[in-house]
Parts: structure tokens; sequence; C-alpha cells
């Protein structure tokens, strides 16, 4: 089993043991006490959302981002279109839809957000075949082009 494999089924059973706590914390991150007032409700989207943290590598990713080198330079092209596949498979604890069923993030922008990898998303082929993004793609990069371009 790869070392990041392994990686994140540790920290996903760690963070398992704090499933209990989810709503607070939840409630604490997106300055929102509806996420207590629904406290079963929102471990139940907590589960969910471990299990979409587990199914994309979201701990490796977010631990080892910078130390894998890309394969070959790559730039990334295109633009959201709010399908709502990034957010950890559609289970992010945060995923909201708009009554039009465009994917919007109840943290957007917040500092907490800022820190995780939601913000950089896509930076790669990797990233768009992850979450099978429908809206960007990788071109080769151009000598001396910027490897990546930030959606
Ligand atoms: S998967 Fe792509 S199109 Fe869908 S929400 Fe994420 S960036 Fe936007």
């Amino acid at each position: 089993m790869k070392p990041a494999v392994i990686l994140d089924w540790l920290l996903a059973g760690f963070m398992g043991l704090l499933l209990p706590f989810s709503s607070f914390v939840a409630s604490a991150i997106a300055s929102d006490p509806s996420y207590i007032r629904h406290c079963f409700k929102t471990t139940a989207k907590a589960a969910g959302h471990l299990h979409g943290q587990v199914k994309s590598r979201a701990f490796s990713r977010y631990l080892l981002y910078g130390s894998v080198a890309p394969t070959k330079p790559e730039k990334v092209v295109g633009q959201c279109t709010h399908c709502g596949n990034c957010c950890l498979h559609r289970s992010c604890i945060y995923l909201d839809w708009s009554t039009s069923g465009e994917s919007r993030c109840l943290i957007y922008s917040q500092p907490f957000w800022k820190k995780l990898a939601c913000g950089r998303y896509p930076e790669n082929r990797r990233d768009i075949d992850l979450y099978a993004c429908p809206s960007f793609s990788s071109e080769a990069a151009k000598e001396g082009a910027p490897e990546s371009t930030s959606p």
C-alpha cells in the first residue's frame, strides 16, 4: 500500500473520532449556528464529507502539496461551470446549490477556505481527472510560460 494511502486512512480514522463534535466544528468554521441546531443532519453530512475526503485523497494531496513534481509543464485553462464535482465529489459539508442548480461554497473566500486546496483547484491534469471536471483542461505549457493558470 502506498504511503499516501496509509496517510489518508490514518487521518480519516482520526477525523472519524471527531465526528460527534462535527456540528460544533462546522458551525465554528462557517460562523453558522444552524449546523448545531441540526446536529444529527450535520453529523450525517460530516460522515459523507469524510468519505469524500478519503475518496479524493484530500489529506495526502494537501500535505504532500508541492512535493510531487509534474511530469511535464502544463497550463490549466477553462472556466468553472459550478457542477460541484470538485467539492469532495459533491459531499462537502459546505456545498450548497443555487436555485438554478449551480454549486456554491458556504465558506467561499473565508480565511479557513483560503488555507484549503479548494482555492488552488484545478492545478493540473491529475486534479481535473480526479473530479472529472467538465470545464477545465490541461495543455502543454509553452517554454518559459507559467505552469498553470488559476481559475
Ligand atoms: S469540477 Fe470543475 S466545473 Fe465542477 S465545480 Fe469544480 S472547477 Fe467547477
